[in-house]
């Protein structure tokens, strides 16, 4: 966790994204990850003008011609020309369970229809095609046809407004580290992602943690606010996120789920 003490509004969110299914028959959701290459910084709009009104415009300096990659691994479905309107060149990329993304005025294409592709492929390039005034990404996360809020991690974007997404797309994955902050009373580890797991030793306050992945287990509201997230620091062994001082919000990019 990075923030302390996250808004009302931002635990209520995490809650809820907790208990309501993803889509029909509890489809698990892909972990889509920033369309954009390892480390990349971008800078995501939202606007309630917008149609449709969850995409995410993505821009950055210079940004014409950059390469736009998969955000989840799945099966191009479209790349399609619309001419001086709409998308433009866009890409639809197909993931299972209802879930498709949209790639739209792109500068030219990389992939074919049917084509597999993973995180991190490049999949085209950022242009200003179709009924675009300026280069830029125009990005939507689609259930079953209907647009949904875009989330990157798991996590909803911000809604409504520009915030600066870092992707962790494509990266080679591996350990993450962490500083335990309790406040003075050592951490409890439980042999599982929750609460209602055997606790089977303590962490001291302060403590540096390895973690070597990351899974959703019991909220719990901590230092650093309310999460789901349990950091996994040994062989069965499990600590709270909410009191693990990692650097991010929500999980770490480069850190697998366990
Ligand atoms: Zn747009």
């Amino acid at each position: 966790m990075r923030q302390r003490w996250w808004s009302l509004t931002a635990a209520a969110l995490l809650v809820a994204g907790a208990v309501v299914p993803a889509g029909p028959a509890w489809a698990a959701a892909p972990t889509f990850k920033v369309p954009f290459p390892c480390n990349q910084s971008w800078s995501g709009q939202t606007r309630s003008d917008h149609s449709p009104a969850n995409a995410i415009d993505f821009n950055r300096t210079d940004d014409l011609g950059d390469p736009v990659v998969a955000s989840a691994p799945g099966t191009v479905d479209r790349v399609t020309d619309l001419g001086g309107t709409s998308y433009g060149k866009y890409v639809r990329i197909d993931h299972g369970g209802g879930y498709t993304t949209y790639y739209a005025h792109l500068n030219g294409f990389n992939v074919s229809v049917g084509q597999q592709v993973g995180y991190g492929k490049v999949i085209g390039w950022v242009g200003s095609t179709g009924g675009s005034t300026g280069p830029h990404l125009h990005y939507e996360q689609r259930l079953d046809g209907a647009d949904i809020k875009v989330k990157f991690n798991g996590t909803v974007a911000l809604y409504w407004g520009t915030k600066t997404y870092t992707s962790g797309n494509g990266c080679s994955s591996g350990t993450g580290s962490g500083t335990v902050d309790t406040a003075g009373s050592p951490l409890t580890v439980r042999s599982g992602p929750g609460t209602g797991y055997s606790s089977v030793g303590t962490v001291a306050d302060g403590a540096t943690v390895t973690i070597g992945c990351q899974t959703s287990g019991t909220t719990v509201t901590g230092t650093f606010g309310t999460s789901s997230i349990w950091d996994r620091i040994g062989s069965g062994r499990f600590i709270a996120d909410a009191y693990v001082y990692t650097g991010h919000d929500g999980y770490i990019p480069n850190v697998p789920r366990c």
